[in-house]
């Protein structure tokens, strides 16, 4: 074959999705789509288009439009947040040195995907950007890479199974699409307490199998895993709070020994050390920053 570039229209949806902008439509993060998949308007939905060498060999290929509309369909269905549309990984300012190296963990997880096995368990206090992370992985993952992704609240997800259960239903349609994607993200796990062995038991079922099918899981939590190592003695005195006020309980305390230990099996445990941005935003202070020179 020769080296030259085949003739081509452009793809109008690809010059749509150059830069995929989500917003916070209705309370779910979405990138609009200007046209159906089945309505490409490259190939109509059929994912390939005809082409035509200078030579006037018709071949043909795959249409990037359908790849794209496919992408931000990914993203629509990845269950994110409105208020995190606009959180990606390049977005991400780490001010403390330790949100700078969660941050890198994070991109390193994108970049290495699909050959990354190990999950991440992000932990850390409310407000140190554990959830922006998780939403910057899904966002790449699904519109740069086309990997099917979940991101779910470990409250609505024990609520939802409460309901099932209580509506005397299979948790099963619940559990069934989180087991089977490919990149699930758990966010605040512990948050809703595990109040009985069923509930446990659940969830246990649901880790498990995504480890045993060999499928990647991120979580996010205010616990840590081991919480002799919290918190740090300069921070108590720092915050004049008592030892018991500063020290979070240990995530196995909240959702059992059991998750805890296959969570363990799967993941890594990245530990963020910071102040609550929601806290701290604003403009900060500029001291000890060089004065312009005065000409
Ligand atoms: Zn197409």
């Amino acid at each position: 074959m020769t080296g030259h570039t085949p003739p081509q229209a452009p793809c109008a949806v690809l010059a749509a999705f150059e830069n995929p902008r989500p917003v916070n439509a209705g309370g779910h993060a979405r990138v609009d789509l200007p046209v159906p998949v089945s309505a490409c308007p490259g190939c109509e939905g059929q994912g390939f288009r005809r082409a035509t060498f200078e030579n006037g060999y018709v071949y043909v290929r795959d249409c990037e439009g359908k790849a794209a509309l496919r992408r931000a369909e990914l993203y629509n269905r990845s269950g994110l947040p409105g208020r995190y549309a606009e959180s990606s990984l390049e977005l991400f300012q780490p001010h403390p040195v330790s949100v700078g190296a969660a941050r890198a963990v994070a991109l390193e997880f994108v970049r290495a995907w699909p050959a990354a096995k190990a999950g991440v368990v992000f932990v850390g206090r409310p407000g140190v950007g554990k959830t922006h992370l998780l939403a910057g992985i899904v966002r790449s993952l699904t519109l740069d890479k086309g990997v099917p992704c979940r991101y779910v609240d470990f409250t609505h997800l024990v609520n939802d199974l409460r309901a099932a259960i209580g509506r005397r239903s299979s948790p099963a349609e619940i559990v069934r699409p989180l087991v089977e994607v490919d990149l699930l993200a758990v966010d605040d796990l512990g948050r809703g307490l595990l109040e009985t062995d069923y509930e446990a038991s659940v969830i246990d079922e649901l880790v498990s199998r995504r480890y045993n099918a060999d499928r990647v899981t991120l979580f996010a939590t205010n616990f840590p895993d081991d919480p002799a190592a919290e918190p740090s003695a300069s921070r108590r005195r720092e915050t004049n709070l008592s030892e018991r006020d500063v020290r979070p309980r240990p995530l196995a305390e909240v959702v059992g020994e059991r998750v805890v230990s296959r969570i363990r099996q799967m993941c890594r445990f990245v530990e963020i050390e910071a102040e609550d941005f929601r806290a701290t935003a604003g403009p900060r202070p500029l001291r000890g920053r060089p004065r312009p020179a005065r000409g």
